[in-house]
């Protein structure tokens, strides 16, 4: 589906070996416990791809978005919070690669690339909610550098990540879109990392709120240049999280479509001597996720294309392929509930939790609300903040 060459076929045939063995095992707990799913992240880091898209000199695999979304989806099937927390990862890494300003920059991206350092985003904030692009946590200067009271209210790995990658005004910001990024370690003085993430879905996601109380920030922690946070947020980090959480929602679709094909085909009335699979209401439900499902990923693969070779309708593309795919996984997983009935309910298919899953899509910033907005904004030709 998305083009991927010889070689890459087998790096994804030896990825699924890596979930077989090392991340659908863990799946169940994860959710259940609403655990942190440390040996999967370890064995992803372990297997190289913390640094899946960074340059072979920095030591990572040097491969291409395609590849991202590949390797997204594929985990996705077997475990969703897992899939989200690596999209955080990849996606915090590009803010890092494509910095310009950050000291130590290139001995981070080595220490990701060997699978030592997780990174992950915080955006969010109590005063802006889900409006990510508009921080109203400040940065007040303080000698040669920087101080911060910040109350991040979502931070996916919060407890597990060595870094963040945050947003914060500029000094004497004009307006809240006068962004800067910058790194925060969880471990740096005056940071408090919130209790036990018990969310309906994601639940390994470790999402937890984070507060920085009169943290330093130092010029070598500024991710871009002060008042260009915006631009990296809109132009590298947003189309990054856009394609890896409709991939994440493409896998969350297969695996809900993988398991109502097999319930279908393997329950049966005795009474009648008949299978679930000869009711035709059961079949098209099993029709339609499978369009929709498809309808989603082949947009994502055109997205992709257009990624790879830019025009003034990439970021349209984007965002209509977040938007397909994370309502394409809920209609998709409710389908999947609907067609297998009691047995769906239950614990026992597994699809209860993908149905979960695939509702945090839904509120994750850019949510639909957001992700319809901005798509008719750009239609109709408006800015996409008005
Ligand atoms: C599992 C999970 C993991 C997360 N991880 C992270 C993370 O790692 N880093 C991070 O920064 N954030 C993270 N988030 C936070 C997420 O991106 C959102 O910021 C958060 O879910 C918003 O919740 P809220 O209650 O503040 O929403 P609100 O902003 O209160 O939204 C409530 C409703 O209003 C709608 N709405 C809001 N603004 C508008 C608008 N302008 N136009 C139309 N409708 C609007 C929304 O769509 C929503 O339906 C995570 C969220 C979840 C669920």
């Amino acid at each position: 589906m998305y083009a991927v060459n010889s070689d890459q076929h087998q790096l994804l045939s030896s990825l699924t070996h890596l979930i077989h063995n090392s991340i659908a095992p863990h799946a169940d707990e994860t959710d259940s416990r609403g655990t942190f799913p440390s040996a999967s992240m370890k064995a992803l880091a372990d297997a190289g791809y913390f640094g899946l898209t960074l340059p072979k000199d920095m030591g990572g695999m040097a491969q291409p978005l395609r590849m991202f979304v590949a390797v997204v989806e594929e985990i996705a099937q077997a475990c969703a919070s897992t899939a989200m927390i690596y999209v955080m990862h990849v996606t915090a890494t590009q803010g890092i690669l494509n910095s310009v300003t950050l000291g130590e920059r290139e001995p981070l991206l080595r220490e990701i690339a060997a699978g030592k350092h997780l990174t992950t985003l915080a955006f969010s904030e109590r005063g802006s909610r889900s409006q990510f692009w508009a921080p109203v946590s400040q940065l007040t200067p303080c000698g040669d550098s920087f101080t911060t009271d910040a109350f991040k209210s979502w931070v996916t790995s919060a407890s597990y990540a060595s870094s963040y990658v945050s947003s914060v005004q500029k000094p004497g910001a004009e307006s809240p879109m006068d962004v800067t990024l910058y790194i925060a370690r969880p471990d740096a003085p005056g940071v408090e990392i919130g209790s036990r993430f018990d969310g309906l879905g994601l639940r390994g996601n470790n999402s937890l709120p984070v507060t920085f109380n009169a943290m330093a920030v130092s010029e070598q922690d500024l991710l871009t240049k002060q008042g260009e946070g915006a631009a990296m947020m809109l132009e590298i980090l947003l189309p990054w999280f856009s394609i890896g959480t409709a991939a994440m929602a493409n896998g969350l679709c297969r695996a809900a479509l993988k398991a109502t094909t097999g319930h279908l085909c393997s329950a049966g009335f005795e009474n009648t001597n008949s299978q679930l699979r000869d009711l035709p209401n059961l079949r098209s439900r099993l029709a339609e996720m499978s369009v929709r499902t498809e309808q989603s990923r082949a947009l994502l693969a055109h997205t992709i294309g257009e990624m790879e070779n830019p025009t003034p309708m990439t970021p349209l593309y984007v965002l209509q392929s977040r938007l397909a795919a994370i309502e394409a996984a809920v209609d998709v997983t409710d389908l999947a509930m609907k067609a297998c009935g009691g047995a769906a309910f239950s614990k026992h298919l597994n699809i209860e939790r993908l149905f979960r899953d695939a509702r945090a899509g839904w509120v994750m910033a850019p949510t639909t609300d957001h992700l319809r907005e901005f798509t008719g904004r750009a239609l109709t030709g408006l800015p996409l903040f008005g």
